[in-house]
């Protein structure tokens, strides 16, 4: 079977380099926060080029700190994306505030800007942007949009490291990026992990503090925080994948490139191509079809496995009876959720593998 992720091969490239970390972290005596976690953040400021990383527990904190580090909360509303893993939502909800679902962009499953505009209203604090699938878009509109609405940028950048928007990496838009380091995602750790990034030290220095049960000065709590600090295992696990961040990096946009030129089959739709290669990061490659559950079934019968992201928007969830949305409706979304399939696309994958997955998808 060709799979979605291949951990079992990763752990065979770095296994060493890997033992080698754990090793000075089990000896270093010293199991929360400190120099391992400092050396990552440092590291992983200068990948994503920003003055500030701060490591946290996992990715949905990093948005709920990001959120409530710029005084989003009870009464504010944010504007997202229904089309996006759950935890961007959920983490509106846990720093207290109010989602607004706006519709996406057929062509890319992206937030779509006009439908964002019909959300806002005068409570609206700001917009939380999802570069779903790797792919940043379209950020000099959003920025302009915010300026134009006064309202602040946020970025879930949980599938989209080091992709780049006019030489620029995600996370660097808006008052902060938030990282999800989930084994699965580009720069993945052994077991949970996150990240903050801005350029704002107010922010970070706030979410110093709120990952750390609002504790700026041991046994003082300004605020009611979080404990979520980054593991310095998984940091020193994170400072040996990173160094291969780049290149994994570019194994996935020459994968997408060949599926972008070899997929051709009447019944499978592109998304929209980057404008730039900088701009995709290809988290994953998501095709477009009618008829998904026959072509899941037709990949499967070729060994090959395929994963939707997402199939049920987040107005139909039952923990979100009721939501704020675009007065206009969310069809496009619920058009999207029906037709869009994952197939393999991790930098394990051989040339011989990525051929068979093309082969699969052009002989359904
Ligand atoms: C993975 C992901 C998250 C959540 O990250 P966790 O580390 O699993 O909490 C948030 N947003 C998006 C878009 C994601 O893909």
């Amino acid at each position: 079977m060709i799979l979605m992720n291949d951990f079992k091969r990763q752990a065979q490239h770095w296994i060493e380099e890997e033992l080698v970390a754990m090793r000075r972290v089990l000896e270093s005596g010293w199991y929360v926060l400190g120099e391992e976690v400092d050396k990552f953040e440092k590291e992983f400021a200068t990948a994503s080029n920003v003055s500030h990383c701060v490591g946290v527990a996992n990715g949905l904190d990093a948005i709920e700190i990001g959120l409530r580090a710029s005084g989003v909360g009870q009464g504010d509303e944010v504007i997202t994306t229904p089309m996006t893993a759950f935890a961007t939502l959920l983490a509106i909800y846990r720093a207290g505030a109010t989602p607004v679902l706006a519709d996406i962009d057929l062509e890319t499953g992206l937030l779509d800007v006009k439908s964002a505009e019909r959300c806002v209203s005068k409570k609206t604090k700001g917009v939380l942007l999802v570069h779903l699938y790797g792919h940043v878009a379209k950020m000099d509109e959003w920025v302009s949009f915010c300026k134009a609405n006064k309202i602040e940028l946020f970025e879930d950048c949980a599938q989209s490291h080091l992709a780049k928007w006019s030489g620029k990496t995600a996370g660097n838009f808006g008052s902060w990026g938030a990282y999800s380091f989930y084994p699965t995602k580009n720069l993945g750790a052994i077991g949970d992990a996150g990240a903050l990034v801005t350029n704002d030290a107010n922010i970070a220095a706030a979410s110093q503090s709120l990952r750390n049960y609002g504790s700026a000065e041991r046994y003082y709590h300004d605020r009611l925080g979080l404990n979520s600090r980054l593991d310095p295992l998984q940091a020193a696990l994170l400072s040996v994948h990173l160094k291969y961040l780049e290149e994994s990096t570019q194994k996935r946009r020459e994968i997408g490139a060949r599926y972008r030129n070899e997929i051709s089959n009447s019944k499978i739709r592109h998304l929209a191509a980057p404008q730039h290669q900088e701009n995709h990061c290809y988290h994953l490659f998501v095709v477009m079809t009618d008829r998904r559950a026959e072509l899941m079934q037709h990949l499967k019968e070729k060994d090959v496995q395929s994963i939707i992201h997402y199939p049920v928007c987040h107005q139909h969830q039952k923990s979100v009876p009721s939501i704020l949305q675009d007065q206009k409706g969310l069809a496009r979304s619920e058009k999207f959720a029906k037709e869009c399939l994952s197939i393999p696309c991790h930098p394990w994958m051989t040339e011989k593998e990525v051929s068979t997955v093309i082969q699969a998808l052009n002989s359904f």
